[in-house]
């Protein structure tokens, strides 16, 4: 095995695709059986897509596959020589798994967390060894954005990082090296574009609106709701909590009730057809939401 993946949702299944597509062989593991269970159809499902399109060969696309095996347990990890957390955004829960893993795994294994925002020396503070924890950063979709912020702890070793950006390289991705602030770069910058967009919705401004304008007049591949569909409202919700909390409170990146509501809700965008937009089967937008919001 040549990388463990912990957590097999959004991010954790596009990491694992892009890994097997690129000659690793990947064990996937979630703390749910049926998480599990759709975080393997997710890595079926893209590598189907891209032979679809012929961007892979069947021989590729089933040697990809070949390359992929599932963990039920986290013991089943112990000989990775390198595992990549992608659980929820919660301290809590990454403190318990980093713990675990540090006891599992062997001493020269590498420990990295795909934190949006979380910091990564506090992650790390729950590990023996801190040195070898590291925060690699993908973003969503992995398969298409190339970047990777590879965030040092206050005592990750430099070893670590060359190792997380010799594996971000091969994985076809750009290492770009980021402080252990609070959102690192893209998140620190990105918290105002989602925030002053939930400010004008709230101003009665509907939602087609601001994306349009976003796309068309400022030039983003997608306007902020879609984005927020994109990436998960639970889950931007809790990377802006814990940017507004890291920053003792600074207005700027003050969470909105909106976004809590729709977590209260359960309308968490596109993986629940359901967010500032619908979404049929297929995942394609069908309108605007209509949402007491
Ligand atoms: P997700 O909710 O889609 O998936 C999380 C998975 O982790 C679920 O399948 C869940 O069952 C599993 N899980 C929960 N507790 C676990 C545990 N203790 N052990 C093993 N598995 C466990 O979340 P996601 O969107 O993939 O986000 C994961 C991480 O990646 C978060 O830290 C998030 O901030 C970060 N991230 C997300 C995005 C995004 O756009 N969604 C982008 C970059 C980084």
């Amino acid at each position: 095995m040549d990388l463990a993946i912990v957590g097999a949702g959004t991010m954790g299944a596009g990491i694992a695709q892009i890994a097997v597509q690129h000659g690793l062989s990947v064990a996937l593991h979630d703390a749910v059986p049926e998480g599990l269970e759709r975080g393997v159809a997710r890595v079926y499902d893209g590598l189907g897509r891209l032979l679809e399109r012929r961007r892979i060969t069947a021989s590729e696309h089933d040697a990809a596959l070949a390359r992929l095996s599932i963990a039920s347990s986290l013991t089943e990890l112990a000989s990775a020589p390198f595992v990549i957390e992608a659980v929820p955004e919660d301290l809590g829960l990454k403190h318990i798994l980093f713990k675990n893993l540090d006891a599992v795994c062997a001493p020269s294994a590498i420990l990295a967390s795909n934190t949006s925002s979380i910091s990564v020396t506090r992650i790390a503070a729950a590990a023996r060894s801190p040195e070898r924890v590291v925060g690699m950063h993908f973003f969503n979709p992995v398969y298409a954005l190339k970047l990777v912020e590879v965030v040092a702890g206050h005592l990750t070793s430099n070893e670590t990082l060359a190792a997380v950006e010799a594996l971000a390289t091969r994985l076809g991705k750009t290492p770009v090296r980021a402080k252990d602030t609070p959102g690192f770069i893209v998140n620190r910058v990105a918290r105002p574009f989602y925030g002053e967009a939930l400010r004008i919705l709230a101003e009665g401004v509907p939602v087609e609106t601001i994306d349009r304008v976003m796309r068309a007049g400022g030039g983003f591949p997608m306007g902020p709701f879609e984005l927020m569909d994109l990436i998960g409202i639970d889950v931007n919700f809790a990377v802006t909590k814990s940017v507004y909390d890291a920053f003792f409170g600074e207005p700027r990146y003050r969470p909105h009730p909106i976004q809590d509501r729709m977590v209260a809700a359960g309308t968490l965008g596109k993986k629940t057809g359901r967010g500032f937009y619908r979404y049929d089967e297929a995942g394609a937008k069908i309108g605007e939401d209509d949402a007491q919001r």
